[in-house]
């Protein structure tokens, strides 16, 4: 066979990830190996409703597929909101989302890409796509994501663990961690020290001044800015504190901590070490706490790995 018949093969299978966001709608399409043929991103309209956001998800999977010459044969879905994992229907959202609570996306993803389709809860998704990378060892681990909110997620004995109204893991929303007021309107949530929007508002209690982003809190913490190191300092071993009370509870040896926050894990680390060191678990469990490694990817290759998942029986994985 020449080079030029070498051309004319079938088209790949390729499976796209979707990672639904308030502001953005990511994708990628693998193929059948995992090799990323395609990935893009769209504007989410959120404020537009349900339709119009299974409309945007369903343009970019299919555009994703056009260009990688793929034939689209599954499709998965990380999306921000409470999600009953057995429908795929949304259960509860927040408010930015106009129409998402009670969106049956799943079947309304189903119906316009004509692929079966999964859709996990987008900080589920985030554990599923890095337990099905660098952390492929990792049978019992919490997850946790630090980005505009505070996320958690749990897998027992290899699978995500959803509990009976699909709320499993939600970390950000424990109490006991300051005096400050949440983003759901209670008080001390781990969310209130450890998310990206209360680092800014932390430093600028602290400092005064505009409200910066995390990521310029963390660059005056490494030019060595006391205040934003200490907010840092705070976040870390806030984060620690509600690791080690899962790991406790539940046995688990391992947490993976992401999102945006995530990326100044230079100034999280040293909290998160030495709190290890005084606050850790009693039954001599080594609890480690670690970064996670697939970025903003994660959360559609946990996408990918949830739809593989559910088309695969559990004996052939
Ligand atoms: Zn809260």
């Amino acid at each position: 066979m020449d080079a030029r018949n070498q051309g004319t093969a079938l088209p790949a299978e390729g499976i796209v990830g979707i990672d639904i966001g308030g502001t953005k709608i990511a994708g990628l399409l693998v193929d059948g190996q995992g090799v990323v043929l395609a990935r893009g991103s769209v504007p989410a309209p959120a404020s537009e409703g349900g339709a119009a956001m299974a409309d945007a998800a369903a343009g970019l999977a299919r555009d994703l597929a056009g260009r990688a010459r793929a034939t689209l044969v599954a499709a998965g879905v990380g999306a921000a909101g409470v999600i009953d994992h057995e429908t795929g229907a949304v259960r509860a959202a927040s408010a930015t989302f106009a129409g998402w609570a009670g969106f049956p996306l799943a079947e309304e993803l189903a119906s316009r890409l004509s692929v079966p389709v999964s859709v996990e809860n987008d900080v589920n998704a985030f554990l599923l796509g890095e337990v099905a990378g660098a952390y492929r060892a990792e049978q019992d681990v919490l997850g946790i994501m630090l980005g505009t909110g505070v996320g958690g997620a749990v897998i027992i004995a290899g699978e995500l663990r959803h509990g009976p109204n699909g709320a499993a893991g939600e970390i950000g929303h424990t109490p006991g961690y300051s005096d400050l007021v949440c983003t759901c309107g209670q008080t001390g949530h781990l969310e209130t020290l450890a998310s990206g929007t209360s680092i800014g508002l932390r430093y600028a209690s602290r400092a005064g001044g505009a409200v910066l982003d995390a990521r310029a809190v963390a660059n005056l913490a490494r030019s060595g800015d006391a205040d934003a190191t200490a907010v840092f300092r705070a976040a870390g071993r806030a984060v620690a504190l509600a690791c080690a009370s899962a790991a406790t509870l539940l046995d688990l040896p391992r947490a993976i901590v992401g999102g945006g926050v995530a990326e100044a894990w230079d100034l999280l680390e040293p909290a998160i070490e030495e709190t290890l060191r005084t606050d850790a678990p009693v039954s001599g469990l080594p609890l480690r706490i670690t970064p996670a490694t697939r970025g903003t990817d994660a959360v559609a290759l946990g996408a990918i790995e949830s739809v593989r998942r559910a088309l695969t029986p559990a004996g052939a994985r």
